[in-house]
């Protein structure tokens, strides 16, 4: 399985400057081809990085925020083949999906009948998805954001398991609902606490860590003090702090698991 990441930067502030970009990351397995969170850039930088939209067999959105989902139908324009073939798989928050209680979802009704299937998961419930040359074992975790309906996920696929901690505050129960992962991706938006939630730091991924303990985290998302500071800085503390191997993720960086 290998993880190439499509962009790394997260927050309000780097989503105009685009210091890193805001693409989300892209899963390539024997059995699927997966891009998770396509913010914007994410088509650009797929074409930039030889990823071909046309070869994916399913999008994920874990959420309806912007840096998430915004370039989601220009890459099921390329999964249906142009929008010719009625192809691929949707996985969308509720929100992103059916809308939320004031009609906005940030993938039209006429994107989400070009793929095979749109669905929106439920939390804690596993479902398998075939793709025609293999399947994935996928469970949504629940995240604390914005988004009542922002989630998480496992996905098992091709002998691996692969943990995404999206968006959220923390809460305790992250650590055992992530555990037993070959990679654990989190966005880690901060180097330190402040005054605005709905985002992990440094501190409580190290947290999350000790108890989960994936054989490898990745971090990601992350904004503008954390760029400052030094992600690969930030990454050595939760390392040396948690005991698990982890590494910051950098636009373009390749990943075999
Ligand atoms: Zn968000």
């Amino acid at each position: 399985m290998e993880i190439v990441f499509l962009g790394t930067g997260g927050g309000r502030i780097n989503l105009i400057k685009q210091a890193r970009g805001t693409g989300g990351f892209r899963i390539n397995s024997p059995s699927a081809n997966i891009h998770v969170d396509p913010g914007p850039g994410a088509l650009i930088h797929s074409i930039k990085n030889r990823q071909d939209p046309i070869t994916l067999d399913c999008i994920i959105v874990t959420h309806d925020h912007i840096d998430h989902v915004s370039d989601a139908m220009a890459l099921i324009e390329g999964m249906s083949h142009y929008g010719l073939k009625k192809k691929g798989i949707v996985i969308g928050s509720r929100h992103a999906l059916a809308g939320d209680e004031t009609g906005d979802r940030g993938i039209s009704g006429y994107h989400q009948s070009k793929a095979a299937l749109a669905h929106i998961p439920e939390f804690g419930q596993k479902k398998t998805f075939q793709t025609g040359h293999g399947e994935f074992l996928f469970v949504a975790i629940p995240m604390k954001h914005e988004e009542p309906t922002a989630f998480g996920f496992k996905l098992a696929m091709d002998g691996k398991t692969l943990g995404y901690i999206s968006d959220t505050e923390y809460m305790e129960s992250l650590g055992t609902d992530f555990a037993g992962c070959d990679l654990l991706i989190v966005n880690c938006i901060k180097p330190e606490a402040d005054k605005y939630g709905g985002h992990l730091w440094t501190g409580e991924v190290t947290e999350v860590l000790k108890t989960a303990r994936p054989k490898l985290c990745v971090i990601t998302h992350m904004g503008m003090k954390m760029m400052k500071l030094g992600p690969a800085r930030e990454a050595e503390k939760i390392e040396r702090e948690s005991g698990v191997k982890t590494i910051a993720a950098r636009d373009g960086m390749k990943l075999n698991v």
